[in-house]
């Protein structure tokens, strides 16, 4: 019998689509990934501005996710961790609150810091020592209620609470009131209690350039924007029809839902990270900044290049402040506002650093409030021939894109192979 070989196109040059092409260029299908914007990566990219590395909105590899230590190659990745545990501000000083069972050197600063009493720290110890234990989807099983319920009910004190983790859970999901559901915390504490937080050593960007690099080089077409979606093909905002044998949408969540022509339910949260450069900064050991008072626009504070050297050039470095969408932060002179507040923090010299770059960007993760679906579980079918992969229905984050990329080959394969056994094309 001569067999077509079967194509399917990929819409979106995210991790989830990169992942979900390779997946299929395994399995032997010919791949067309179409990306609207010039790079591919989505929301994963990093520029170049005069020797410094600037990830497009902070973010971190842990290197605990499952599917990544399958996907990539992490010593290629050249990862280089933060230390587990966090500086916090309160009342004018930091505080060092780190991992006891990684870090046992910073024990006695970790219980001088006032966020919270020796009651909430075991309760901290206790809880993670929980969510560490079982499987993964065990955790995506249980009952959920918003996190701030959860820490509420599981007795945090209020201290604990506000100091350590709105701004530490709040950064992760973009959410200063978290209410991202108490599943999602239980896997965010077990992923920072069972792995690094990590950063490649030449930007973040880095990680979907390496699951492009097992994909030929016509494989993706980027500057292609796609306007609707069916199981034979896509139609390009140019008019441009192009068939296919099944199709894969990998887009952000709001766009998924536009192609697959429902309603628009997903809400977006918003990120602004602002860098700055300024003179060489002593930040030893490398801990993540938390802002525990909660006062002025600054969530968290990172200095890559304390992490990874590469993110500055010599003798300079990078400070990446990260404000989250909350009623008092946004307005005229963001970055101003936070160059003050950095003033507060550092005294009159980071008046002096220079503002590098400000990005805000507009849908950086979708909420994460209960009720939320369990993403260890494949759901990949819109209708026959046409898949979906990426946070929509599922959760966001490099785990689970990586996830659904994954499980959408899987699901096409099977589709494809189906309907070659009933003898069509
Ligand atoms: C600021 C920030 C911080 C984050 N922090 C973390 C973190 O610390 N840890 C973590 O695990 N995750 C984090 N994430 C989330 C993680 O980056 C994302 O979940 C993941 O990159 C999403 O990958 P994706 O492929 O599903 O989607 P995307 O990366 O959004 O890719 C979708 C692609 O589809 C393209 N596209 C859209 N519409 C069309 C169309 N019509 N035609 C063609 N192409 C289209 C887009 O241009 C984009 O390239 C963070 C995200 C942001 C923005």
């Amino acid at each position: 019998m001569n067999v077509i070989p079967q194509k399917v196109i990929v819409v979106g040059g995210g991790i989830a689509g990169l992942n979900c092409a390779r997946h299929l260029l395994i399995r032997g299908y010919t791949v067309q990934v179409l990306e609207a914007t010039r790079r591919i990566g989505g929301r994963i990219k990093t520029d170049r501005q005069h020797g410094f590395l600037l990830d497009r909105g902070f973010q971190v590899l842990q290197t605990a996710y499952p599917e990544a230590q399958s996907a990539l190659d992490y010593a290629r990745l050249d990862l280089c961790c933060f230390a587990p545990g966090a500086m916090i501000r309160i009342g004018g000083r930091f505080y060092t609150v780190a991992d006891p069972r990684r870090r046992p050197g910073h024990v006695f600063s970790t219980l001088a810091a006032p966020i919270g009493s020796l009651g909430d720290r075991l309760r901290l110890l206790r809880f993670t020592r929980r969510v560490v234990g079982g499987s993964l989807a065990r955790i995506f099983e249980a009952p959920e209620q918003t996190s701030m319920e959860m820490l509420r009910s599981e007795g945090f004190s209020e201290t604990m609470i506000q100091r350590f983790f709105v701004p530490f859970f709040g950064g992760v999901c973009l959410d200063p009131q978290i209410q991202a559901s108490s599943r999602v915390l239980a896997y965010v504490l077990r992923m920072f209690a069972s792995g690094e937080a990590a950063l490649p050593a030449e930007g973040m960007a880095q990680i979907p350039a390496q699951l492009a690099r097992d994909l030929p080089d016509d494989c993706i077409r980027t500057g292609v924007r796609v306007r609707a979606v069916a199981a034979d093909g896509v139609r390009l905002e140019d008019g441009t029809r192009l068939p296919a044998h099944a199709v894969v949408v990998a887009t952000e969540a709001p766009e998924t839902e536009r192609l697959l022509g429902r309603r628009v339910k997903t809400r977006s949260i918003a990120e602004t990270c602002i860098y700055f450069a300024c003179r060489r900064q002593r930040w030893h050991p490398p801990f993540l900044v938390l802002n525990g008072d909660g006062r002025g626009p600054i969530n968290n504070l990172v200095f890559p290049n304390v992490v990874a050297e590469g993110y500055a050039p010599a003798e300079r470095s990078l400070v990446g402040a990260v404000v989250l969408d909350a009623p008092d932060r946004p307005g005229p002179d963001l970055a101003g506002r936070v160059q003050a507040q950095l003033v507060e923090w550092f005294g009159a010299q980071a008046a002096g650093w220079e503002h590098l770059r400000t990005y805000r960007i507009a849908h950086a993760l979708p909420d994460q409030s209960p009720p939320t679906r369990n993403p260890t579980r494949p759901l990949t079918m819109a209708v026959p021939g046409l898949f979906v992969c990426g946070e929509y229905g599922r959760l966001p984050g490099t785990q689970w894109a990586l996830v659904s990329g994954r499980q959408a080959a899987e699901s096409a394969g099977d589709y494809l192979r189906s309907v070659q056994a009933r003898g069509r094309p």
